[in-house]
């Protein structure tokens, strides 16, 4: 055993980057993905659970509440207060890794993603042990 069951909830507007971020997850084993499409169906099917999440990973750039909204909004609620949040960044997003941080995240991964990078942090946060 490498670590408990745990649900990661992934914010992307992009379907691509979505899947592309489920799929890495996925090798993770004993693992639950909750997907949303942006910060506003993040917070209604964080809401629509009983259980609390293990680990957020967002983008910023989306429509409706973006993913700085979305850290702001989970840290000032005492459910998900203390959630691990990773945020995605641009190469050229400094400025909003910054504020990112700021407001309360976690980690960040840059654009372009990679599957080995979004699993080493994902697995660091969750307390899992790397493969063999
Ligand atoms: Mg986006």
């Amino acid at each position: 055993m490498t670590g408990a069951h745990a649900t990661v909830l992934v914010v992307e507007d992009s379907p691509t980057m979505r899947q592309l971020l489920t799929y890495a997850l996925m090798r993770l084993g004993d693992i639950e993905v909750l997907e949303a499409e942006d910060g506003l169906d993040a917070l209604r099917k964080l809401a629509a659970r009983t259980a609390p999440v293990e680990l957020v990973i967002t983008d910023i750039n989306m429509p409706n509440l973006d993913g700085l909204k979305l850290i702001a909004r989970l840290r000032a609620d005492d459910a998900t207060r203390d959630v691990p949040i990773v945020v995605i960044t641009t190469d050229s997003g400094e400025g909003d890794r910054e504020r990112a941080m700021a407001l309360g995240a976690t980690s960040y991964i840059e654009k372009p993603l990679q599957a080995p990078k979004v699993l080493e942090v994902a697995r660091r946060l969750l307390g899992r042990e790397p493969a063999p």
